[in-house]
């Protein structure tokens, strides 16, 4: 059977790529641990799970969603904005509700990109990136994000050439994979550029409530003027601990949402009413359950920090995600060094030429393991380390 062209040459997913060799070295009896998978351990929040069993008593709640979202849901990403960003949404055109964040992004590159047409790109990024551009049929533009520059975009080193060829440009912080944050001022500079350049700017927040200590991740939508050509994406996968979920959402301009709204209802009919509830409910929480949350993830960052620095191996501690983004010791290749460590700690890492070339030189050690588990990979790379 002939599959399409873009399909047949989409590249493997990264981690379905993993999972199989874990799965193929776990059948052979090794006790493999798993650094590499970006999503939550820790399990959904107890008052977000009552709220799913109770919706979904309801009859009415069996019914297909509005296509754009509920009203409770959609109220609930408002009122989210608005206390914690002094942002104000419109209801009805600057929210959309999603089946993830990573469904929604596919779909407005879908809903925007002409053949050829191109989309500046973090590189390291987050690979679906280039999966949903490549399968809307544009074309990947790379920039940069560098450790020296804190994994900020530098705007005024990106080409002409590069811009002229682009439609669109995405931005994610706190990131994936780095561990990047930004201030605001990163944000006024993105929507300066965007609109000199005509670009659709769309940030992906999946991590927006990660984050550490006393930072707070600003949002796009806090510059003023952000809504004329840009979106924000929303997740509690990270947050809530809902990855399986699948429930998101979408903010800003009207026409970006409009367009993405026009893809999705051709091709789905939103998420599962109780769903839609219970994620509603989060959002309307104090947020103690996310601030428990990253007191865990922080605990296990402070302990992989101490192994790394014990390793000599450097790494700057985030203040968002549950990454960290180290760079490989002297002498490996970020591959070089992630096979080592799969087949002499049994440790599955990622290399950071996984999220691009940008990546190469650093792994990334995704902390959604039990601090048990991370201090036996701790012993187990020192071991592999001291080996050679
Ligand atoms: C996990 C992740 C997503 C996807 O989140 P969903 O809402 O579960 O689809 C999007 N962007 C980045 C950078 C992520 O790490």
């Amino acid at each position: 059977m002939q599959t399409s062209k873009q399909v047949q040459s989409l590249p493997a997913y990264l981690f379905s790529v993993f999972h199989k060799k874990k799965v193929a070295l776990m059948a052979q009896g090794i006790d493999v641990i798993d650094l590499g998978i970006g999503a939550p351990d820790l399990p959904t929040p107890p008052f977000i799970i009552d709220t799913l069993a109770e919706e979904a008593r309801k009859p009415e709640n069996h019914k297909y969603s509005p296509y754009g979202g509920c009203l409770e849901f959609k109220s609930a990403v408002v009122a989210f904005y608005k206390n914690h960003y002094e942002v104000e949404l419109n209801i009805d055109s600057e929210v959309l509700a999603l089946i993830g964040s990573k469904e929604g992004i596919a779909h407005l590159i879908r809903a925007v990109l002409n053949p050829g047409d191109g989309v500046l790109t973090p590189d390291p990024g987050y690979p679906v990136y280039q999966s949903a551009i490549h399968l809307a049929h544009g074309a990947t533009v790379r920039f940069p994000l560098d450790e020296e520059n804190g994994y900020v975009p530098k705007f005024d080193h990106i080409s002409d050439r590069d811009i002229d060829r682009s439609k669109m440009m995405l931005l994610n912080y706190p990131n994936n994979p780095t561990g990047g944050t930004v201030g605001i001022e990163t944000f006024e500079e993105a929507v300066r550029f965007a609109k000199k350049h005509k670009l659709s700017l769309i940030h992906d927040a999946a991590y927006d409530l990660v984050t550490f200590k006393d930072y707070q991740a600003p949002s796009l939508m806090q510059v003023p003027g952000a809504k004329q050509r840009s979106v924000e994406f929303g997740s509690l996968s990270k947050s809530f601990n809902m990855s399986g979920w699948r429930i998101g959402y979408v903010v800003g301009n009207q026409e970006l949402i409009r367009a993405l709204s026009v893809v999705k209802s051709n091709m789905d009919t939103s998420q599962f009413l109780p769903i839609q509830k219970a994620a509603a409910k989060a959002l309307q929480s104090d947020f103690s359950s996310v601030r428990s949350n990253n007191l865990t993830y922080e605990q296990r960052i402070d302990m992989m920090m101490d192994a790394l620095a014990d390793m000599n191996i450097s790494a700057t501690k985030p203040r968002g995600t549950f990454f960290v983004w180290a760079k490989v010791p002297e002498g490996y290749t970020s591959q070089g060094f992630a096979e080592k460590m799969l087949d002499e700690a049994g440790i599955i890492i990622t290399p950071g030429t996984a999220f691009g070339q940008n990546g190469e030189g650093y792994f990334r050690i995704s902390l959604s393991v039990p601090i048990e588990r991370l201090h036996e990979a701790t012993l187990r790379m020192k071991k592999a380390m001291k080996g050679g």
